[in-house]
């Protein structure tokens, strides 16, 4: 597999606060990584440095070769990565369709990803398509933010804490639907504080400390020890 996003010596800063220190991470075509961490550990901050939201103070990120650290988030999001933001940021008045209509606005060319096929990967989401977004369970409004991300055809998905508030039962439906994703060519870098879960549908998953990454490998690789001491620093 090539690499499709690469991070190099990444840092950014919030005002005078660095919340990023060097972070290096490659994802490659059709691959799916994980993120873990503990609150504060700068997850959110990668997710945002990526698509251009956070300001990137040093390093570099390119999609497919090609720089995109200097560019607006918008220009980023029609480059190809789409965020699911943490807390999904539906707008509640608007139905579902229009709701996931709204992510085709920065729609990148003819690619696999459209109304039909997001009710195709969600069933439940064609049914209450006409319903305000309000209506819907919290795990249905789940889908809508995933489904609006992938309007976009995004080549790299990223999800911001998809399982924060959700019974058990209800993401592993959610992450049920990651295989078809994957299968459709977009890649998946998911924040995750359920590390269970990380480890079920990662490639590759990476532990950040402090800012940078304290530890990565393959789920059959990482030690639940070492996993330990990276996400709570060795004493
Ligand atoms: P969580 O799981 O709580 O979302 P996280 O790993 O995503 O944690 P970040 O939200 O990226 O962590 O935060 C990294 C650091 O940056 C923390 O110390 C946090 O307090 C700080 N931080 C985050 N957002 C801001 C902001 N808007 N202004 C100043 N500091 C911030």
């Amino acid at each position: 597999m090539s690499a499709l996003l690469e991070i190099r010596d990444l840092t950014a800063h919030y005002g005078d606060f660095q919340a990023l220190f060097g972070v290096d991470l490659t994802l490659r075509h059709g691959e799916a990584l994980a993120i873990i961490g503990a609150n504060g550990a700068g997850k959110t901050t990668l997710m945002r440095a990526i698509t251009g939201i956070a300001k990137v103070t040093a390093g570099t990120v390119a999609l497919e070769g090609k720089r995109i650290d200097r560019l607006a988030a918008p220009d980023i999001l029609r480059a190809g990565i789409s965020m699911m933001p943490e807390g999904r940021c539906l707008f509640p008045s608007l139905s579902v369709e229009e709701n996931l209509e709204i992510g085709a606005h920065a729609r990148k060319g003819n690619g696999y990803w459209n109304l039909s096929r997001v009710f195709e990967l969600f069933p439940v989401l064609a049914e209450r398509r006409s319903q305000p977004a309000t209506a819907l369970s919290g795990g249905q409004q789940q889908m809508v933010a995933l489904g609006r991300a992938l309007m976009s055809n995004p080549s790299v998905l990223l999800c911001d804490e998809l399982s924060l508030g959700l019974a058990p039962v209800v993401i592993r439906e959610i992450y049920a639907s990651f295989p078809k994703i994957r299968e459709s060519g977009t890649a998946i870098i998911v924040v995750e504080q359920d590390i269970g879960q990380a480890l079920a549908i990662a490639d590759v998953v990476h532990c950040m400390m402090e800012g940078r990454i304290t530890l990565s490998g393959h789920p059959s690789e990482l030690s639940r020890e070492a996993i330990h001491d990276a996400y709570f620093g060795v004493s």
